[in-house]
């Protein structure tokens, strides 16, 4: 908007009735809904902008952040709130900064000086804060746009192809609480079911963290993959599974540890919806062998590169698979021919 040369000031000083310097529009009555787009990202853009005052006539006085990157609405929020010309500028409200409580900000003390000496065709310099050179560029705003600021903290490693997406996808809503866990349900109230109990031991509330971590059904899982891979010790929550817990394997295994991880957390929500729609509780045993299965099977459509590293780990976990897998089978054998001999289910 301050370019000169950019025709694009125009058309919106046209349509929108702004000033060059003016990122305050007014918001009231019809706008379009590619402007609508473009206001919602204003205050984060303001933000990244920092002023170098010279007659101040380009810097708005309460909202602009001149004051070392802080606006005075926020240094100062009784003063703003009684003010009736919060969309004047620095020069228009340069009275302001001669007086209390202002001047005792050594900040605006410089500036006001500034503002006196200056040469009256100067202009306020704005410079682009998320740059090197001060230039405004879309990708350094994109970026800040898209992560809010703040880095995910598990986006950079959670989301590689090395196990279905959908499996990733389900993994990242346990992390985020947003699957359809009966203390979810019941909290929006359309739980069907009587209670907000876990099905699988109904021992405790159904939240992700007991469903997933502190279930007995789901600690039988989790020390077998502990035990035989030499993993940490079992996670005290999901927040800690994707944090502290992942941070105690050794770098080079934490690939395989995401793996495990999400290879549980998936079966164990089968189980449990196998137990509530079907009325059928897997033994944890053969739970194991379908994980073991599944992983051996991720393991096989991996690229040579990771499949080199993880190895050692796979062996252990088709060991596993080697052991149990015929036990499971037997197991399920004499209990299908139970159920048949049994009048009872018949
Ligand atoms: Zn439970």
């Amino acid at each position: 908007m301050t370019d000169p040369n950019w025709n694009g000031a125009e058309v919106i000083q046209f349509n929108y009735g702004l000033s060059r310097s003016n990122l305050w529009p007014n918001q009231s009555g019809r706008i379009s809904f590619f402007w609508k787009g473009v206001l919602s990202c204003l205050p984060a853009l303001r933000s990244c902008l920092s002023h170098k005052i010279s007659t101040g006539k380009e810097t708005f006085f309460w909202r602009d952040c001149w004051i070392n990157g802080v606006a005075p609405m926020h240094l100062w929020p009784v003063e703003y709130s009684e003010c009736r010309h919060t969309n004047s500028t620095i020069y228009e409200l340069r009275h302001l900064l001669e007086e209390q409580p202002f001047i005792d900000n050594e900040f605006v003390r410089m500036c006001s000086i500034g503002v006196q000496t200056a040469d009256s065709h100067s202009r306020d310099i704005k410079s682009w804060r998320l740059t090197g050179n001060g230039i405004f560029s879309v990708k350094s705003f994109y970026n800040l746009l898209i992560d809010g600021g703040l880095r995910c903290p598990i986006s950079r490693f959670f989301w590689r192809n090395w196990c279905p997406r959908k499996i990733n996808l389900f993994n990242w809503l346990v992390w985020q609480n947003r699957i359809l866990s009966l203390e979810n349900l019941a909290r929006r109230r359309c739980n069907r079911l009587p209670t907000a109990t876990c099905v699988m031991c109904n021992g405790g509330i159904e939240t992700v963290d007991h469903l997933f971590i502190h279930c007995s059904y789901a600690n039988l899982v989790w020390d077998y993959f502990i035990r035989i891979l030499r993993l940490p010790q079992l996670p005290l929550s999901i927040q800690d599974l994707w944090g502290r817990w992942r941070y105690g394997l050794h770098s080079e295994r934490r690939a395989f540890g995401d793996l495990v991880a999400k290879a549980i957390i998936w079966n164990l929500w089968i189980a449990r919806n196998d137990c509530i729609f079907n009325a059928n509780i897997l033994h944890a045993q053969c739970l194991i062998v379908k994980i073991d299965r599944m992983l051996v099977s991720w393991y096989s459509s991996l690229t040579d590169g990771p499949k080199l590293k993880l190895e050692e780990d796979f062996n252990t976990v088709r060991r596993s698979l080697e052991f149990l897998g015929p036990r499971v089978k037997a197991f399920e054998e004499t209990r299908s021919s139970e159920e048949t001999l049994d009048p009872s289910t018949g």
